[in-house]
């Protein structure tokens, strides 16, 4: 018996915003709280949301304190504002730290503490009660993540001082409003970054071993819009029609690795906790490296197709490697390959090959890895 899960309703386009914020009202709620963070403000997004909201008849109160790694602080001061004015729904604005903020929000305002108690590595997700976790809506200003169709949410915890995952089905935001204009801003490197996160999230959806075909499906056309959409995006920010298809490949990523990630998470994992890289760049500087890596492997009939059905995917697939492929993709990107460019200190790879071991996503690689294969890649990625 399989379970595929594909139930948040997307608005996608132009005119997605305010459509979402009437859905709000419609589902009964009167007052909201608006999950976002300092760079928002500063741009005037936030304000445009809160305008769209209130235009729609509901009470809007603001939380913008969430950090670019929200803590378990930031979290608790948030569901502290949603009991205080009696708010009945959540709306996270961002990234994906706000809007994963919101989700444990969601938690924190109806449940008992500690938060690390609800840790899904520990089981936690059995000591959520999802019937009276309040409903959370998602308006996404990157590209990336996919945070808007997934069901858990990471933060720091007070107790591990680690990344915590905190899962439950009913985290899943009710929609999730895919507005152009919303990502307009983002500056060419965070907008490359970003995409190759979501590149990535189909890539190894798709490389997973297991049977997901609607998974796999939506894997390669994810990969063939951001292929086709992410180098305009980068180019010209206020090309709406490349924003928005990198918007739904993000949500497409983030909707196939339901199937399982790879090793390149597992890398770029602990670039982002040891060495603060921003998680897109982490897995754009391990994607050659890694596929290099398994294109080199003993692969069966079924895997060397999966790889070559990638391959045609890109413009000028010829007789080159997909490694190859992916390479040239990146650098005309303009990120520039070296882990060394990124201050990671060549003595740090011995622990991080230990850390990237002990991450759980390259349980479903396409092929196993052992800790010294982890090693070898960050060495040649250095
Ligand atoms: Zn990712």
């Amino acid at each position: 018996m399989q379970r595929f899960n594909y139930p948040t309703t997307i608005y996608f386009g132009e005119g997605a915003l305010p459509a979402c914020a009437q859905s709000i009202k419609e589902d009964g709620a009167k007052k909201v709280l608006l999950v976002t963070d300092a760079t928002l403000i500063k741009v005037g997004i936030a304000k445009q949301v809160e305008s769209e909201l209130t235009s729609a008849g509901l009470d809007v109160f603001l939380y913008a304190d969430v950090h670019p790694n929200p803590t378990e602080d930031d979290v608790e001061q948030g569901a502290k504002q949603y009991l205080q004015h009696q708010c009945d729904a959540l709306v996270g604005l961002g990234g994906g730290s706000p809007i994963d903020t919101a989700k444990i929000i969601a938690i924190a305002a109806t449940h008992k503490g500690p938060l690390v108690q609800f840790d899904d590595t520990q089981g936690g997700d059995r000591l959520i009660n999802g019937s009276i976790l309040p409903p959370i809506y998602a308006l996404p200003t990157t590209a990336g993540t996919g945070s808007e169709v997934g069901r858990s949410g990471v933060i720091i915890t007070r107790e591990s001082n680690n990344k915590t995952i905190i899962f439950h089905p009913l985290l899943m935001p009710k929609i999730a409003a895919l507005e152009p204009k919303l990502t307009e801003g983002l500056p060419p490197t965070i907008t490359a970054a970003t995409g190759i996160d979501a590149f990535v999230h189909c890539l190894e959806a798709y490389l997973a071993p297991g049977f997901h075909p609607m998974a796999d499906g939506i894997a390669l056309e994810g990969m063939a819009l951001i292929l086709k959409h992410l180098p305009k995006a980068v180019a010209d920010g206020h090309d709406l029609e490349a924003r928005g298809a990198m918007q739904i490949a993000a949500t497409m990523g983030a909707t196939a690795f339901q199937k399982g990630l790879g090793m390149i998470h597992s890398l770029a994992h602990p670039l982002s906790s040891e060495c603060r890289l921003h998680h897109g760049l982490a897995n754009a500087l391990l994607l050659p490296f890694s596929i290099d890596f398994i294109e080199q492997s003993n692969l069966d009939t079924e895997q060397k197709r999966r790889i070559n059905k990638v391959r045609q995917l890109f413009p000028d697939a010829a007789e080159t490697s997909l490694a190859n492929l992916c390479r040239t993709f990146v650098t005309q990107l303009n990120i520039q390959l070296g882990l060394k460019q990124q201050n990671v200190n060549q003595r740090q790879l011995l622990l991080l090959s230990q850390k990237a071991y002990q991450d759980p996503c390259h349980q479903t690689n396409m092929i196993p890895v052992t800790e010294a294969d982890l090693l070898q890649i960050y060495t040649q990625a250095y």
